[in-house]
């Protein structure tokens, strides 16, 4: 049958499990424009709804 030869060590498994989703941290975290508040880039901001410079969607309290 085929099978690997040998059992994959410890430090083997966890450098491939390095590279899932969530082993590291994401690229595309930027500080917004209009709030500085944490934000995913190419997104409208969640907390000020600013995009791009201006105000695509309403923020909470307006
Ligand atoms: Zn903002």
């Amino acid at each position: 049958m085929a099978n690997p030869k040998r059992k994959i060590s410890r430090s083997k498994r966890d450098m491939r499990r390095a590279h899932w989703m969530g082993g590291q941290t994401s690229h595309n975290i930027i500080a917004c424009d209009n709030c500085g508040e944490k934000m995913i880039s190419h997104r409208a901001c969640p907390s000020c709804g600013h995009y791009r410079g201006k105000s695509v969607i309403n923020p909470q309290n307006s």
